[in-house]
């Protein structure tokens, strides 16, 4: 086995008895990333040098607890990668955008700094400002999905999500505004994280929709993910969404078994639009676990069909707020050909911004433009109690909420980009999570003509316990744990 190969535990163990070095396994990811990355694409930015160097110091302190120092926290010196809407004190950070081509942050974003002993390879592929699903909106070209490079990762983070995937790094943070996190994870066979609303610090996280984003991990294995999150999570003065409550120990979780819970399956979620195989591969999922001790009941999300258009008014009305920052002035792009001041913002505005960004900014200022206000935007918000109130009622009858994460299997390049809705169909799934805030993870449970199934866990707001114990089942059942995309490459 080589060592990009191994999993964040796997190394982390490796690190400790001195088996392997932070260096030795840069060098090896390095020489992954080398071999493929120009079939993949993952990467908008490596920084070999700074990685050399913190490799380096990580080495250090590996050596010296094991001469009796102080332990090093889990993750020290350890490669992984950032989707590029994180920012980077002095590493360009630029959404996928030509907005942000040139933009360099003078600060470091908190999951950032949570970080800062491990190994930073560099910044992900992404949707432009993480609004897609497939990373076709990025403005500097996709991502290849590395289980069939004909196919989409998914996005938005399907930079990360194939870093992770192709064994370019143990793990990857991204951004989840409405499934940017779980649908990649789910179409490039990886686990995929959502934390609860408020787990994860958002400091230093370009802003999309800030009543849904929050920032989560990408592994191979759900212990991994484990990991990762216990090493982000936690309250943030610097993010007043940012919960007080105490990080619970996920990584136990996992191997806790599911023996009395309870899992729902909501009826709604197994009807139409779902492809067929990957309908069986879920509840073949269902029924281990089943097997493994839990509960199965069924529950209903009557509502839940509204829930796409409700995140499509509050996302886009959120966003046209939140890019308006943009403005050819204070940061980024700015045209210099202008004559004053508002035709710079427009012919800014204009070349800076791709046509799903732009869609978004007009759907959204639209939805919340006096008159249209009360008719749009309040009610997606009321859609958003609705949502809550029923997924409060199914959580009474259970303790998970099991389905698939996306309706099929990834999709080939092109074939949605015309179509914005058929494109917004792929998180019919994942959005509900967002709109309510609770916390949601895809784990993969096998394969359909040879791409990957993502199975999404959803739980009550904060108990990532029940999600992390869940998914693990679901993963030694379905062996998939450590996989790397596409198998013999
Ligand atoms: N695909 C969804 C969108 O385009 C979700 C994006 C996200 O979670 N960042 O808005």
């Amino acid at each position: 086995m080589e060592l990009y190969e191994f999993g964040v535990g796997q190394l982390a163990e490796a690190f400790e008895k001195g088996i392997a070095s932070p260096s030795e396994a840069l060098s090896s990811v390095l020489e992954r990333i080398a071999g493929l990355e120009g079939e993949v694409r993952a990467f908008l930015l490596t920084d070999e040098e700074g990685a050399r160097k913190a490799a380096a110091k990580a080495d250090g302190l590996w050596l010296a607890a094991r001469k009796g120092g102080t332990k090093p926290s889990a993750l020290t010196g350890m490669p992984f990668v950032l989707k590029d809407n994180i920012c980077t004190k002095g590493t360009r950070t630029s959404c996928g955008s030509r907005m942000l081509e040139n933009f360099v942050p003078p600060y470091d974003a908190t999951v950032a700094v949570k970080l800062a002993g491990s190994v930073l390879l560099g910044k992900s592929n992404m949707d432009e400002f993480a609004m897609g699903s497939s990373t076709e909106n990025s403005a500097f070209g996709p991502t290849k999905n590395p289980w069939d490079t004909r196919a989409v990762p998914g996005g938005s983070s399907g930079g990360s999500a194939a870093c992770v995937s192709a064994g370019f790094a143990p793990f990857a943070l991204g951004s989840d505004t409405g499934g940017s996190i779980r649908q990649p994870a789910s179409l490039c066979g990886v686990v995929g994280l959502k934390p609860t609303y408020g787990r994860v610090s958002r400091y230093g996280l370009v802003a999309f929709g800030s009543s849904l984003d929050q920032i989560g991990p990408f592994a191979r294995s759900v212990e991994d993910a484990a990991m990762v999150f216990e090493a982000i999570a936690g309250h943030d003065p610097k993010d007043s969404t940012s919960s007080p409550r105490p990080v619970p120990d996920v990584r136990k979780a996992c191997s806790k078994g599911v023996k009395g819970m309870r899992i729902g399956l909501p009826k709604e979620y197994f009807a139409n639009g779902l492809d067929p195989e990957v309908r069986d591969l879920v509840m073949k999922a269902v029924l281990r676990l089943k097997d493994e001790g839990a509960e199965i009941v069924e529950v209903s999300l009557p509502s839940s069909m509204y829930g796409l258009a409700a995140y499509y008014l509050a996302a886009t009305a959120e966003a046209s707020s939140n890019l308006a920052r943009f403005d050819g002035i204070r940061y980024g792009l700015r045209d210099l050909g202008a004559k004053d001041v508002v035709s710079a913002m427009k012919r800014t505005r204009s070349q800076g911004f791709g046509d799903e960004v732009k869609r978004r900014i007009m759907l959204g200022t639209y939805v919340l433009s006096a008159g249209y206000y009360e008719a749009y935007y309040n009610k997606a918000l009321k859609v958003r109690r609705v949502l809550k109130d029923e997924f409060d009622e199914a959580f009474a009858k259970c303790d998970a909420i099991a389905g698939p994460t996306t309706p099929e299997v990834a999709f080939r390049f092109g074939e949605r980009t015309e179509h914005p809705l058929s494109m917004y169909m792929s998180d019919i799934y994942t959005i509900t999570a967002n709109l309510i805030g609770i916390p949601a993870i895809s784990v993969p449970c096998g394969l359909s003509k040879g791409l990957p199934v993502g199975l999404q866990l959803a739980a009550r707001a904060f108990d990532e316990e029940t999600l992390f114990a869940a998914a693990a089942e679901v993963e030694r059942g379905s062996g998939f744990a450590g996989r790397i995309g596409g198998g013999a490459r």
